[in-house]
């Protein structure tokens, strides 16, 4: 069993990337890079460039290309890269992909996969709408499909305190599916001519798709 791999785990917002993410990083020795997480530590600056990334996030805009490739290229260098990574929301446009191509060309790395999951809009709308996550340690939950098992009291960490995403209302999230479907769809049929592309059904359960997605990567 290959367990350094370099995969992209791509899909519209709330498909569930950073929870397979997750989850896979559990299973291998490799590092969860998600480039959404890095912007909002960013965001959370008092400087000129935190001000303007807040703006773009809270609005679902986009991060430019040139500062998340330059992000992305250094971070791949750090230590904990070194078995491999998931990039989660990255690449998300064309020039995103070609970056990343050279990016691993100039440091004689190779892809294994780009993972698309794929969900229906309607149920995308209903996971962000309802989801929110810890303050303390992050776990996961939603309004209807996965609640604390007792109420207001994360059940991984027993923090009381729970946080939901600023950019995680309903006219946002209009906004990032559309600009999924314009700037990000197109880098699914770039990484399908390169043979790397597999696509899995992210509809069911959480451990439905993890278990699709370990079988596309040889891990079970
Ligand atoms: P995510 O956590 O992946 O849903 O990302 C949250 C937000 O961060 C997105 O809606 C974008 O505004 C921004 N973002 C994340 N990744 C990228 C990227 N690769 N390029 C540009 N903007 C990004």
């Amino acid at each position: 069993m290959q367990k350094h791999l370099r995969i992209v785990l791509t899909g519209a917002p709330g498909c569930g990337k950073g929870t397979q993410a997750r989850l896979l990083c559990e299973k291998l020795p490799i590092c969860h890079l998600s480039t959404g997480e890095m912007l909002r530590a960013y965001a959370l600056k008092d400087t000129p460039l935190g001000h303007e990334l807040k703006q773009r996030l809270d609005k679902g805009e986009f991060a430019t290309d040139e500062m998340i490739i330059q992000m992305v290229s250094s971070r791949i260098d750090e230590q904990d890269c070194q078995n491999g990574f998931i990039l989660d929301g990255f690449p998300r446009t064309l020039p995103q992909a070609e970056a990343l191509e050279d990016i691993l060309k100039q440091k004689n790395l190779t892809l294994d996969a780009v993972i698309e999951i794929q969900v229906p809009d309607e149920i995308i709308m209903e996971r962000i709408l309802g989801r929110y996550t810890c303050a303390v340690c992050s776990e996961g939950y939603h309004d209807k499909n996965r609640k604390p098992k007792i109420y207001g009291v994360c059940d991984k960490c027993g923090s009381t305190e729970f946080v939901r995403r600023a950019d995680d209302n309903r006219q946002t999230v209009k906004n990032r599916l559309v600009k999924y479907r314009e700037l990000t769809y197109p880098t699914i049929s770039y990484f399908e001519k390169r043979g790397l592309l597999y696509c899995v059904d992210g509809t069911g359960t959480i451990e439905a798709t993890a278990k699709k997605i370990a079988k596309v990567l040889g891990l079970e």
